[in-house]
């Protein structure tokens, strides 16, 4: 007997987190954080549906925020079991958890400090702060290798396969023994873009009984990556006509790698001047892009091997990391003529915002987005054609080129989906997560053989 219960990610895409309850064990699938414009504070601070100190193992399926986010406090509130993750992902959690924790504990002092001036004595607690990061980082135990199974109890077992979208990402699938028959469910985490050339691409499990799988593109097809590189040195080049800058919102460990390895080919192919100035304007970005060259487990053959004999393919002649706040403030005075990367990719915090209040304006700049934007977020307001959006209390206008290239997308397209679904033999039900809405139905509308489920927050399943 198998239960299966869902606390996030239900018809939206952050939060992520699936709880499975077999053998007399508790397993959460992520812990993510929600982060879309309707997250409140309040809504990441709430108390579980479940009792953390119940719960025997999370199993991470990639790093991203929306996935691991809300793990210190699980530990804060009483987990103690097991985490279990990649080895790519362990070290990108690290990076991403006390990240968090650190902006956490700034905006807490940053609202202690309007209160005082207010006359409020109250001083607010972050939703955690460093000491709880790691501490759950201390929960971390064994790593999984791609297709390994690891022992949870006994007769029950969890495989990690590659997921192809970001570094270390996986898909897993949890199996119970009962008997001489085998039943399994299989959790999608992000299913990557079969497209990217850094990663390999995603290998769903043979065979599963049950699906949870990811929609968050489930009704749109990306253009095809030949055509999105093109349109991409097309926007930086007629941006450099006019004089402008680019600004390029990325997420940290999503399209950064890849944005850098395509500027890379673009100046070796002479479809971008050498001189090119490239800014990537994020700490975790540069850690990210380190923790990348360790991990040839995770890449591609071709990519691996250019590591291996001493080779990068994300060198640039003018490439400057941004490490420090000053550094991020001097690009704040070059009026054209350079590339800047910065998160979040939503433009929902971080440096982008900066760089948006000092190009947005401009008609001579261009803002190109390259990720998902979930709707409320301020990169979701700009694509949709707002005339001015608010950063910082001030009311900006949009008068820059604002471009949208799909193609460099880390998630699946329908048709990758629908492929991805289509791979695993034997399933008979299937439950969407990780999109919205028109997105599930549309996706629903095209998986076939198997009962479709879209379940809604904190609904409980007996499989
Ligand atoms: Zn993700």
């Amino acid at each position: 007997m198998m239960k299966l219960s869902f606390h996030g990610a239900d018809r939206e895409v952050t939060g992520s987190c699936h709880m499975l309850e077999c053998s007399d064990r508790r397993i959460l699938v992520d812990c993510g954080m929600f982060q879309d414009g309707r997250a409140s504070p309040e809504e990441n601070a709430d108390s579980f549906e479940f009792d953390p100190s119940a719960i025997d193992y999370v199993l991470l399926t990639h790093a991203h925020l929306d996935h691991c986010g809300r793990l210190p406090l699980l530990a804060k509130r009483g987990f103690r079991g097991e985490v279990i993750a990649t080895s790519a992902t362990r070290e990108l959690t690290r990076l991403v958890l006390v990240d968090a924790a650190h902006l956490q504990e700034e905006e807490a002092q940053r609202q202690g400090l309007h209160g005082r001036r207010r006359g409020e004595d109250r001083t607010p607690e972050p939703l955690y702060g460093i000491v709880d990061a790691l501490n759950s980082l201390d929960r971390f135990g064994r790593t999984a290798d791609y297709e390994k199974p690891l022992e949870l109890a006994p007769g029950l077992s969890a495989t990690f396969f590659d997921a192809g979208h970001i570094l270390g990402s996986a898909s897993i699938r949890i199996e119970l023994a009962e008997g001489a028959r085998v039943r399994s469910v299989v959790f999608s985490g992000d299913i990557g873009n079969t497209g990217q050339p850094l990663l390999r691409p995603s290998t769903p499990p043979a065979r599963a009984e049950i699906v949870v799988m990811e929609s968050t593109y489930g009704d749109r097809l990306h253009r095809s990556l030949g055509d999105s590189v093109e349109e991409f040195y097309e926007a930086i080049c007629s941006t450099f006509a006019r004089g402008g800058n680019v600004v390029i919102p990325t997420f940290a460990l999503e399209r950064a790698q890849e944005i850098l390895y395509f500027l890379h080919q673009g100046v070796e192919r002479s479809r971008l001047p050498p001189s090119v100035q490239v800014f990537l304007d994020s700490p975790m970005a540069i850690s990210a892009t380190e923790i990348f060259k360790r991990h040839p487990e995770c890449l591609d053959p071709a990519v691996a091997s250019l590591f291996r004999d001493g080779g990068d393919p994300f060198h640039l002649p003018n490439l400057h990391f941004a490490r420090e706040m000053a550094d991020s403030a001097a690009i704040n005075r070059i009026t054209g003529g350079a590339i800047i990367m910065a998160g979040s990719g939503m433009c929902t915090g971080g440096r982008i915002r900066h760089h948006l209040k000092h190009n947005l304006w401009r008609k001579e700049s261009a803002i190109i987005f390259v990720g998902f934007a979930a709707s409320g977020t301020i990169a979701r307001q700009i694509i949709d054609g707002a005339k001015h959006v608010q950063l910082f209390g001030e009311q900006i206008s949009v008068r820059s080129a604002i471009y949208t290239i799909n193609g460099f997308s880390a998630h699946a397209d329908q048709r990758e989906l629908v492929a991805w679904h289509r791979g695993i033999a034997g399933c008979e039900r299937t439950f969407l997560v990780h999109g919205e809405e028109p997105a599930m139905k549309e996706l629903a509308g095209h998986l076939r053989g198997c009962r479709v489920e879209m379940p809604r927050p904190g609904e409980t399943f007996d499989l």
